[in-house]
């Protein structure tokens, strides 16, 4: 009884985060952020967010894959995929947290009303923002694009584990 109580009570008291985006590739901006968010949580849930009004570059099934290889190494990061409000989906992954990246001050303003609109949607989960490694500031998954679209080689700014 004593042991199911307990057990019970931590799985209520894990630290689960989300770590949402388009990941439309996956970039070492993303990754770092990841990596040094491992400690802090006790699962992280890298969660791709489809909309089916935007235009994706790369099918949600091989950014998944991508991020899978990514982490294959690291037991507490999942990759998952939602629709819909974002508080809703860490809802029913009983997600207190979630993870953002932050670059500069367009980052900043644009977080900042999403973050406090999340918390008037639902005031139980806190967006927990980390600055990017100054290396990777200026890394973004639209400008990533742009240089495969044309034929440049944009190894530098992705993981080994993706190959384009
Ligand atoms: P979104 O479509 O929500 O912007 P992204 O896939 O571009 O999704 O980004 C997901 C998260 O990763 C965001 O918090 C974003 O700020 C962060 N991020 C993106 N690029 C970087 C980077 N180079 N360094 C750190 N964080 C980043």
């Amino acid at each position: 009884m004593l042991t199911l109580l307990s057990s019970k009570k931590a799985k209520h008291m894990k630290k689960i985060a989300i770590f949402p985006g388009s990941f439309d590739p996956i970039t070492l901006g993303h990754t770092s952020i990841i990596k040094r968010a491992i400690p802090l949580f006790d699962k992280i849930i890298v969660a791709i967010g489809t909309n089916s009004s935007k235009q994706y570059m790369f099918d949600l099934q091989q950014r998944k894959n991508w991020i899978e290889q990514c982490f294959a190494n690291e037991p507490t990061v999942k990759v998952d995929m939602y629709q819909g409000l974002t508080v809703d989906y860490c809802e029913k992954v009983q997600a207190k947290y979630i993870l953002r990246g932050l670059r500069n001050q367009l980052d900043y303003e644009y977080e900042q009303t999403i973050a406090q609109m999340n918390r008037k949607l639902n005031d139980e989960i806190e967006t927990v923002f980390m600055f990017t490694e100054l290396d990777y500031a200026t890394i973004n998954s639209t400008t990533v694009r742009d240089i495969i679209r044309h034929g440049g080689d944009a190894n530098q700014f992705l993981p080994k584990e993706i190959t384009i």
